[in-house]
């Protein structure tokens, strides 16, 4: 990439290459201007003061007094400090204000000498060889009666000229220092001018990037910048706007998202998560934050998911799949649905993957297929032999009425079974209904009347089997239940307890207080539940020992009408048990506040 310039350094140098370049050239140009003037001036002012010595001593040439000359010339020297030389028009000398003429030779082959002799003002700059120096000398003619008698000769080192020059140039230069000097201070402050807005601009749009959309622009000298930084709080103004609109519309999202039971998962077509709602990784463990742009092979274990996944990335449509989650201790079946995720131009841009745990509605449907085929069976039981009972009889030898008696005598308990089997169903039903509407009404009730009317209903049972009942109740134990269901539970509890219990033994029903509830327990010392079976004898049709249950009219549905009554009541069932030792059921019921 071109390496960037800052806009300072585009500036500042090329005007200081500008200001350099025309002061070195207004700088050459007027210190030859001035030299050239300065000799010119040096030619005119040694002519002029030849011509003025000429006036001085032009008498002296005709006759020729070179004594007069001598002192006139050395006069005037000293008084203009400037070298005054007489030759005659035969080259020699005669006078010289700086060297005795008579050691000096015939100088009529000097330029200047040569021009003065020609009739014009002469001049020359050479070294001189008497002062072993440069000079600058100028010649005039001096003319006595239209002859020329003599010629007159000013000089002046060209080190005096010389020095004067260097003493302009330096001044010219030194100017011209100050004048780069000012205008590199000029220049510098209007590159700055340029610049700084510039920066100060790139750095707010930074910020405005970087988020920052509250921050404002201040107003600029320079009405173009101005502009600029104009429209960019405007449009910082509108982002803002927008970013509100958006954040806004986000936390909705968010919120729905957040608050939908079903699972959502989004995935690009990298097969990366973009995003997925607190359902979704509830039912797949995961941890939002940290799956946000991971692969799902990184991320979700398991092999069905992600072959799922990769399906509904190869399919334009929907696809629907359940599979099983989550380990051996908590079992899920999850259905899971897609939506392919397009933009405008058709391009598959994602998908979305819906979660619904339906393991709920899989038990709701394995119990309801169980109960289906348990009624079944429980009636097929009894029908059946009804059905053989009754083709026996029609078969059969009709004119005997005690074979006829033995065998409706069979008949008629069976019926009773599929009547019981019926009524404890129906009962069920109702109880369930009456858990999911509103019709079961509540009093406060005296429990041990209850308890009697209990232990009074099955009394005659307990009787033909020599068992004694027992109650332990206090009179004053209150509590919030529906009467009739709880007596039927208590009933049902108690029946069981003779039912399994052997003859002669002993049965307690007892009601007491612990903190925050009323406890009905019925003990027996009978028979025993397997520790393998009480996880299940709230079943419904589960029973330990099938036969002995039917033997003793068991429809195998008691506990199961218990455990709803209880439910309704918002309480509990639990029950201790040991095998040979006898069952205690409990009855937890919350205490009215
Ligand atoms: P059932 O009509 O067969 O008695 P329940 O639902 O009332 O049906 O009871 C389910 C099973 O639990 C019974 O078949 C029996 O095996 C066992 N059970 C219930 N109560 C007792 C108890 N007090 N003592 C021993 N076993 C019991």
């Amino acid at each position: 990439m071109l390496k960037k310039k800052k806009i300072f350094w585009q500036l500042f140098p090329s005007y200081l290459l500008i200001i350099f370049i025309s002061l070195f050239l207004v700088t050459t140009y007027s210190s030859n201007l001035f030299t050239h003037f300065y000799q010119e001036q040096i030619l005119i002012e040694l002519k002029e003061r030849a011509y003025l010595i000429e006036n001085q001593i032009s008498k002296d040439f005709y006759p020729l007094n070179v004594d007069n000359i001598r002192v006139l010339t050395d006069k005037i020297s000293k008084k203009i400090l400037t070298r005054i030389t007489i030759i005659l028009p035969s080259g020699e000398v005669v006078a010289d204000t700086e060297e005795d003429p008579l050691s000096m030779d015939n100088h009529t082959n000097r330029p200047e000498i040569q021009m003065a002799l020609s009739g014009k003002d002469g001049f020359s700059t050479r070294f001189s060889h008497t002062l072993k120096e440069n000079m600058v000398y100028v010649t005039v003619p001096v003319y006595v009666n239209n002859k020329m008698t003599g010629i007159i000769r000013t000089a002046m080192p060209s080190t005096l000229i010389e020095k004067t020059l260097t003493k302009a140039y330096f001044e010219i230069i030194l100017g011209g220092l100050l004048v780069a000097f000012i205008g590199g201070a000029i220049n510098y402050n209007l590159s700055k001018k340029i610049s700084q807005p510039l920066e100060q601009l790139e750095h707010k749009a930074r910020g405005f990037a970087a988020g920052n959309l509250k921050e404002r622009l201040p107003e600029f000298d320079l009405e173009e910048i101005n502009n600029v930084a104009y429209s960019m709080n405007e449009m910082a103004e509108q982002l803002n706007e927008r970013m509100q609109i958006i954040t806004h519309q986000n936390a909705e999202q968010e919120t729905i998202l957040s608050s939908m039971k079903s699972g959502l998962i989004f995935i690009d077509p990298q097969k990366r998560i973009t995003k997925l709602n607190t359902s979704a990784a509830k039912l797949l463990n995961l941890d939002i934050e940290e799956v946000y742009g991971k692969k799902v092979k990184d991320t979700i274990k398991n092999i069905e998911f992600y072959k799922f996944i990769s399906r509904a990335l190869e399919n334009r449509k929907s696809i629907e799949k359940e599979i099983p989650l989550g380990n051996d201790k908590e079992k899920h079946c999850i259905q899971l649905y897609t939506v392919p995720i397009f933009d405008e131009k058709e391009a598959r841009t994602g998908t979305l993957i819906v979660l619904n745990d339906i393991t709920h509605i899989k038990r709701l449907e394995t119990i309801r297929q169980d109960f289906v085929s348990n009624v079944s069976h429980e009636l097929k039981t009894p029908i059946t032999s009804i059905q053989g009972y009754v083709e026996t009889l029609i078969d059969g030898d009709m004119n005997d009425p005690e074979e006829i008696k033995t065998y409706l005598g069979v008949i008629k308990k069976h019926t009773g079974r599929l009547k019981a089997i019926i009524e404890d169903l129906l009962s069920l039903s109702r109880i369930e209904q009456g858990a999911s509407g509103s019709e079961v009404t509540f009093e406060t009730i005296n429990i041990r009347d209850v308890l009697t009317n209990a232990v009074q209903t099955c009394e005659q049972k307990a009787e033909l089997k020599s068992i004694k009942m027992n109650l332990a109740c206090n009179n004053e134990l209150k509590c919030s239940v529906n009467p009739l269901l709880i007596e039927q539970a208590i009933i049902n509890l108690i029946d069981n307890a003779v039912k399994y219990s052997e003859e002669s033994s002993s049965v307690l029903v007892e009601a007491f207080r612990q903190p925050g509830e009323i406890v009905i327990k019925v003990r027996d010392h009978g028979c025993g539940i397997p520790e393998e079976s009480l996880s299940r004898i709230f079943e419904r049709f589960y029973r330990v020992d099938k036969a002995r249950s039917r033997k003793q009219g068991g429809t195998g549905l008691g506990l199961s009408i218990v455990k709803h009554i209880v439910q309704i009541h918002k309480g509990q069932v639990d029950v201790k048990s040991k095998p040979g030792e006898g069952s205690c059921f409990y009855i937890h019921l919350p205490e009215p506040a």
